[in-house]
């Protein structure tokens, strides 16, 4: 039995439901490494593996707020710290109903491959809460933030743990987070990023995910010497942070973007998305995208209950190149199937682990070149480093200074994910080359550092 193989094993010895999507991102991280552990005994020696997938502390409690209606009302809040090898820890906050440890913990481990692979200095780490913001007032996410944050901010700080956003917190949680914990240490420092720009949040942040994964795709394409993304056509699924500035950067570089979703359903728009009112609807008025048929009648809506069997009504849209933002496991291996038989060259995963692990290997069988979430998805995380260092200093870089970092930063992925993947004998596999790359600078780092 192969070392990969023995540690999978091993690994999901007592494995429960819970846990399941934390498995799937393990073991495809282990496949991936197998030809680094098998030419270096190094990190069997040092029991890196063995070390890397247990989260450093798993920090769980409980959050008590009154509601609107002055009724007690009780969430579990969860810090998830997993691997400080490379710097403080690092990793985004989500405020969903699905939330439980163990989707925390397949988002940590995943942050910190791809916290190593920015080549900023930041540790892995995600956080968040079973609490879900959709139809509470603003006076109660903020009373929510505010008691969340009295547990949190005893396990944060700027050279500690550095939590930003995620599914459910923007920049109004943030907000409230940043201004309890300011409250509670009568200290103003960076223990936060995805600050609103006005007291100390980078410019780009809300932009930085989003962007960053067209710079990759655009990079990926021209390795691949595929043809690039302007007159194409696209489809995004999702209309959060992430899925709007896919949709902003390609618009703005030429590209038509057919479609977008919620949880609710999907819009495919053949004349293009209105980003405008899509931004209105889901930013201002935070409703459904149903209303946007309203405004635009030729395009259609089609709600979660009529999507094809075991599929995802956004896939089944013809394209160039598909950009998955909204969520886990919401691209199939039917949805592959569909995209292969509609022509679709490229997928770059916007959303944390979006495609399931079959979808992955069907798309990759037929050549799609496919950019992983870990690689193309890191330019919030690398922007919030950004944010970290101009808090540190306490300075401030314009818009410009910012984009061409996030560029830069985004190319030089792309292109070491690349070269990883050609050193290690699977040219063209960008999954195996950003879990190599990512996983033996932080392997590195830990023999260094000893136990
Ligand atoms: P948002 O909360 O801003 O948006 C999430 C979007 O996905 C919404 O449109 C939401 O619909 C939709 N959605 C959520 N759950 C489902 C579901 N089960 N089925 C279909 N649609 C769903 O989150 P973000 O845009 O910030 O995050 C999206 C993804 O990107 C996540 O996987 C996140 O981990 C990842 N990511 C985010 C980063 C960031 O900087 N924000 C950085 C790196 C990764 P609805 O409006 O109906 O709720």
């Amino acid at each position: 039995m192969s070392i990969a193989e023995n540690k999978i094993k091993k690994f999901e010895h007592g494995n429960c439901a819970e846990n399941n999507v934390f498995y799937q991102a393990m073991e495809e991280v282990i496949y991936s490494i197998a030809p680094l552990l098998e030419s270096d005994d190094r990190y069997t020696r040092f029991g890196i593996l063995d070390r890397l997938v247990v989260p450093d502390r798993i920090i769980k409690f409980k959050v008590t707020w009154l509601d609107d209606n002055n009724q007690i009302q009780v969430n579990t809040g969860y810090r998830v710290q997993f691997n400080n090898a490379l710097g403080p820890y690092k990793g985004g906050l989500r405020f969903h109903p699905s939330v439980n440890e163990g989707i925390l913990k397949f988002l940590g481990f995943e942050q910190i491959l791809k916290n190593s692979l920015t080549g900023l200095p930041i540790g892995g780490a995600k956080g968040g809460s079973d609490f879900d913001p959709k139809g509470k007032s603003d006076f109660e996410v903020m009373k929510f933030c505010t008691a969340f944050m009295t547990e949190l901010h005893k396990y944060i700080g700027s050279r500690i743990d550095v939590p930003a956003g995620d599914i459910g917190v923007g920049g109004r949680e943030i907000g409230y987070l940043f201004g309890e914990y300011k409250k509670i240490t009568s200290s103003y420092e960076g223990a936060l990023t995805g600050k609103p720009y006005f007291f100390g949040g980078s410019l780009m942040r809300p932009e930085a995910t989003g962007y960053g994964v067209v710079y990759f795709t655009q990079s990926m394409l021209e390795i691949e010497q595929k043809e690039p993304l302007d007159g194409k056509i696209c489809t995004v699924s999702g209309a959060g942070n992430v899925a709007l500035h896919v949709i902003e950067k390609l618009q703005e570089i030429g590209a038509i973007v057919v479609t977008c979703s919620d949880s609710h359903g999907t819009v495919y728009d053949p004349r293009g998305i209105d980003l405008a009112l899509v931004k209105e609807l889901k930013l201002n008025k935070r409703v459904s995208l149903e209303e946007y048929v309203q405004t635009h009648t030729e395009a259609k809506y089609t709600p979660v209950a009529e999507y094809p069997q075991d599929g995802h009504m956004v896939w089944s849209v013809p394209c160039y190149a598909a950009f998955p933002c909204a969520t886990q496991n919401e691209l199939s291996e039917v949805d592959a199937q569909s995209l292969i038989e509609n022509g679709c060259v490229s997928v770059s995963e916007g959303a944390n682990m979006p495609s399931t692990p079959e979808a992955i290997a069907l798309l990759q069988s037929h050549k799609v070149c496919f950019a992983p979430a870990k690689a193309a998805n890191a330019g919030g995380v690398a922007v919030s480093e950004f944010e970290m260092s101009q808090n540190a200093s306490m300075s401030r870089w314009s818009y410009e200074q910012v984009d061409a970092k996030l560029k830069e930063t985004m190319q030089m992925i792309c292109k070491r994910v690349a070269l990883t993947a050609k050193d290690y004998g699977v040219e063209g596999n960008y999954v195996d080359g950003a879990n190599i790359a990512g996983f033996k600078k932080v392997a590195d780092a830990m023999i260094a550092e000893g136990i």
